[in-house]
């Protein structure tokens, strides 16, 4: 197949590409760069069968050639870094979106869309199954985000009942591994960064707060379980097991040894109190559940930060101004 993945260079886009050239495929990956990185590019284009467009996909473009897929992967997706490009994200999540979806209907391709677990927001129900509708603020810090992905999936739906387009949504829950950018801002990278240089691990509120993490190859996995089924509705594909904040904090302190100290900060506006998917769906139509739990994860991500700490003085964690 020939597939183009939107946000190539960025942390998931890079993974999916990588996985789906290994198999393969020919890949055309497109970026524009405010987040993503270019030496995820350099990796892909040492690969057979991988072209790249710098473009950014909020403004339309047409791709060459035929296409049989269409990931759209591109967007600001960190909170650090969609706060930083309010406006940039919700013209990914929409414009980019619409334009993504019309390369899929010209081509005849099949579509599969990036969503979220933000888009449930801060839930009242939980764990969070599909069929759930959220608890977004729409005019809050976070809403760029949120209503740009909740836009994104109206759209995808709209391509699929009016333009017979074949679309995939899936609701991607926090994600982790190698190859997050050390300073995208999340709490991953963050607690991680921080406790192999030694400074402070920065607990945002109480840290009583819980997210559900997934090591990346166990979600490319479910992604493309995802894109070959017949599913049209939205997906949740995440780890169900859930940990609160401190909880991963004190993984990362014992997995990397550190002596880093713990450190309280304000938490941020509309920041989710719990976040866990109900993965019954995944796990029946797909044969997919994750496989790699978070010690194993973090043991597996830490070189990759260690490596880049020493290879450049500037690699530093990213908090909330
Ligand atoms: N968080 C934290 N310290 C940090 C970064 C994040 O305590 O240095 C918290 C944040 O408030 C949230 C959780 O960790 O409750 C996950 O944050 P992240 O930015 O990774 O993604 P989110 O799930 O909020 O989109």
């Amino acid at each position: 197949m020939r597939i183009l993945v939107t946000g190539a260079a960025g942390f998931l886009g890079g993974h999916l590409a990588e996985r789906l050239l290994r198999e393969g495929n020919r890949v055309v990956g497109l970026d524009n760069f405010i987040t993503g990185a270019r030496s995820n590019i350099e990796l892909l284009r040492a690969m057979d069968g991988f072209e790249f467009i710098e473009h950014d996909i909020s403004r339309p473009i047409d791709i060459d050639g035929p296409l049989d897929g269409v990931l759209h992967f591109a967007s600001p997706a960190s909170p650090v870094d969609y706060l930083e490009f309010p406006i940039q994200t919700l013209k990914v999540g929409s414009l980019g979106t619409h334009n993504s979806l019309g390369i899929a209907l010209a081509k005849g391709a099949r579509f599969l869309l990036a969503s979220t677990s933000e888009v449930y927001g801060d839930p009242q129900v939980h764990p969070q199954h599909e069929e759930y509708w959220g608890h977004v603020n729409p005019v809050g810090p976070r809403g760029v985000y949120d209503e740009a992905k909740r836009f994104a999936e109206a759209m995808t739906m709209a391509y699929h009942r009016h333009h017979k387009v074949d679309t995939r949504i899936v609701r991607i829950f926090n994600t982790y591994g190698p190859r997050m950018r050390p300073g995208d801002g999340r709490v991953v990278s963050n607690f991680i960064v921080q406790a192999l240089r030694g400074d402070p691990l920065t607990i945002y509120g109480e840290g009583l707060q819980t997210r559900s993490f997934c090591y990346v190859d166990d979600e490319v996995e479910g992604i493309v379980r995802l894109f070959h089924s017949d599913r049209t509705d939205p997906t949740n594909i995440g780890n169900p097991n859930e940990f609160t904040i401190r909880e991963l904090a004190e993984a990362v302190l014992e997995e990397t040894g550190s002596q880093s100290s713990l450190e309280t900060r304000p938490l941020p506006e509309d920041d989710p109190k719990v976040r866990c998917p109900d993965i019954s769906v995944a796990r029946s139509l797909l044969g997919w559940e994750p496989t790699i739990d978070l010690r194993e994860g973090i043991r597996r991500t830490i070189p990759f930060f260690r490596e880049r700490i020493a290879a450049s003085d500037g690699v530093t964690a990213r908090t909330l101004p």
